[in-house]
């Protein structure tokens, strides 16, 4: 802080300076105070003790006046009686001092002006003693003349009355004195009350400022005392407190508070990551990868949309997962008019960041639509895994500026660990799906047939009810031991692949054809009921009779068809399955026969 800034006026008083500047001012009128003090003293209590010292003076002088009078009177007195000469000396020297006293006195007469006309009359007066008297009586004495008795009264009695006005002008030069002194006395006094009462208000206004500033003082102090004491070891909302102070303590507050804050956000977040990070590793499958991701997402950076776009083996692009408001879907959807835009995405190797769409946003139809839908800012997040782009997590605003560089920083620095987790999860479904297939042909295995065939009949019957016909096709390939034994072993598993690509490429999307076991295959139709399960069979009979892998023979299959009831157990339902394919066979092969009617068609 600069010594000027002290005195500028900012619209917010800044309680520090305030004290400095109040603490300048009170030292200043304190040195004024003392200077006043020390001018009034050197003027009037200066003066007044120079006039005592002056009376003193002129007292003194008039003593010694006097004396010297007295020693004039006395050697002429004694010279006159006795004629001893040593009286001389006393007379002479009375004289001499006599001389020297009354020029001072007539010289100093002037510093004491209320006397100075009494001292002129008194010097004035001894004067014209010695004239008349005291010299005259001297001489004659010299002269060896006697002095009348007479004479002598005369000059004794003149020098008496001489006598009597020194003493008299003494007394009046003693009262006035006296008069000076008490006078001084009450000026010293006065001052040092004076000055003494007025540095008392100075001290008392600066202790009354000091004492009704110390509360706005100490006030921030312990409010800045509280806020560290609730952040102390803990982050616990209960302990937040109340902040009211201005000024620089109090900004020092709030500003302690609003790290706090964010102390607070962060933990929160990182508490958030954590979570997202622990439940990636959880994730069973792709899917929950994709639904904990966008979930833990949307809460962690509180933004209204998020997807995942992801690029298949075969290069074409998917949207896998969307959540928007309240919604969470992980409908697959081929993404093919935003092909060209993706494309470049993924080249470009980077992230990016819209800030605000109103103006720039991404140009294809689907960010039209997105827009359209209300979002103002989004930032496209590329999924790597061993530097290869898997994906794109697209994360939408609907306020503008809402993603920030910093914020997009931020959550680059979290997708790896999402494009690992899907990665891995992709893995793991290859893996098991590998598990899950016949070596052969490629179908799913009765392993997995158990477990779809556990969850079709899961969601089937709800409530002991059913809800959603479920059909089963069972077929089994007509006198295979003789015709392996015939075009051998190669060519039967040839005939096996073939049968196999009939029924993939015949079924239905969310048909479950399995190979069940040696040349026996089965075909789950969720949704389907008996009726059309049949005519399925008999379409599939015919494609496998008219569609040899080779024109050098014809095989044919026998199937038994069944759906599932109330109340029957999936065993049930392919004992049944295979009782109708054994009464099939049993009627010469080649022909469907269902639960119900037995024989339903043949060739
Ligand atoms: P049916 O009409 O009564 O079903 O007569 P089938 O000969 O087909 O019946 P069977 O159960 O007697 O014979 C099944 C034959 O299927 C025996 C076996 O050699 C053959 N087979 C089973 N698995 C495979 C396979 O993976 N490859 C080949 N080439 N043949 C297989
Ligand atoms: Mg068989
Ligand atoms: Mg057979």
């Amino acid at each position: 802080m600069s010594f000027r800034s002290l005195f500028r006026n900012n619209n917010e008083t800044k309680l520090g300076s305030l004290l400095i500047r109040f603490s300048l001012a009170f030292l200043v009128t304190f040195a004024l105070l003392l200077s006043g003090g020390y001018l009034f003293q050197n003027h009037f209590i200066k003066s007044s003790y120079i006039h005592v010292r002056d009376l003193a003076l002129l007292t003194e002088n008039l003593d010694m006046l006097e004396k010297s009078l007295v020693e004039q009177e006395s050697g002429q007195r004694g010279f006159g009686i006795t004629s001893e000469y040593s009286f001389l000396s006393y007379y002479d020297r009375g004289l001499a001092d006599y001389r020297r006293l009354s020029k001072t006195l007539l010289n100093r007469s002037t510093l004491t002006p209320d006397f100075s006309g009494e001292i002129n009359a008194l010097v004035a007066n001894t004067e014209a003693w010695q004239n008349q008297h005291s010299r005259s009586m001297m001489e004659r004495s010299l002269l060896g003349k006697t002095i009348d008795r007479q004479t002598l009264q005369k000059g004794e009695a003149a020098f008496r009355a001489l006598n009597a006005e020194f003493d008299g002008l003494l007394a009046r030069i003693t009262v006035k004195r006296d008069l000076e002194r008490s006078r001084l006395l009450d000026r010293i006094s006065m001052t040092l009350a004076l000055t003494g009462a007025a540095a008392l208000l100075t001290i008392g206004l600066y202790v009354f400022f000091i004492i009704k500033h110390i509360r706005r003082l100490i006030q921030p102090l312990t409010e800045l005392d509280q806020a560290i004491s609730a952040y102390e070891g803990s982050l616990d909302d209960s302990m937040k407190t109340s902040y009211t102070t201005s000024g620089e303590l109090g900004r020092l507050v709030q500003a302690f508070h609003r790290m706090g804050e964010d102390l607070r956000r962060e933990s929160g977040q990182l508490e958030d990551t954590y979570k997202m990070i622990n439940a990636l590793n959880q994730a069973g499958s792709v899917q929950d990868v994709y639904r904990e991701t966008l979930l833990h997402m949307r809460n962690l950076v509180q933004c209204d949309k998020v997807s995942i776009v992801m690029q298949n083996a075969d290069r074409r692009f998917f949207s896998k997962a969307v959540s928007q408001g309240e919604r969470l879907s992980l409908k697959e959807t081929l993404l093919d008019s935003e092909r060209e835009e993706l494309r470049a995405m993924i080249q470009g190797g980077q992230s990016l960041l819209y800030a605000n769409w109103e103006i720039e946003h991404p140009a294809s139809s689907l960010s039209e639509r997105v827009y359209r839908d209300g979002m103002r800012s989004s930032v496209h997040l590329l999924l790597k895994k061993d530097n290869r782009v898997i994906g794109i997590l697209n994360l939408y605003s609907s306020r503008p500026y809402f993603f920030t560089t910093l914020k997009k920083q931020r959550l680059e620095k979290l997708v790896p660990l999402i494009a690992t987790a899907i990665d891995n999860a992709l893995q793991t479904s290859r893996i098991q799906s590998l598990a899950m297939r016949d070596g052969l042909t490629g179908l799913w295995n009765r392993r997995h047939f158990d477990e779809a065939f556990a969850r079709l009949t899961e969601e089937a019957c709800v409530n002991e009810g059913i809800v959603s016909p479920l059909s089963l096709i069972l077929l089994d390939v007509d006198r295979f031991k003789r015709f392996n034994d015939t075009r051998g072993h190669q060519e039967g598993d040839a005939v096996l692949r073939h049968i196999a690509l009939l029924l993939q490429a015949y079924c239905r999307f969310g048909d479950l054809p399995v190979r069940f076991g040696g040349e026996e295959f089965a075909v789950l139709l969720p949704n389907t009921p008996l009726e059309e399960a049949a005519e399925v069979a008999n379409r599939l009979r015919k494609l496998i009779e008219f569609d040899s892998p080779s024109s050098d023979y014809r095989v044919t299959a026998s199937f038994g068809v069944a759906q599932l009831h109330e109340g029957q157990d999936r065993q049930e339902l392919i004992r049944v399955a295979d009782s109708a394919l054994y009464r099939a066979k049993a009627a010469g092969r080649n022909r469907v026969c269902t639960e119900e009617e037995g024989l339903n068609d043949s060739a």
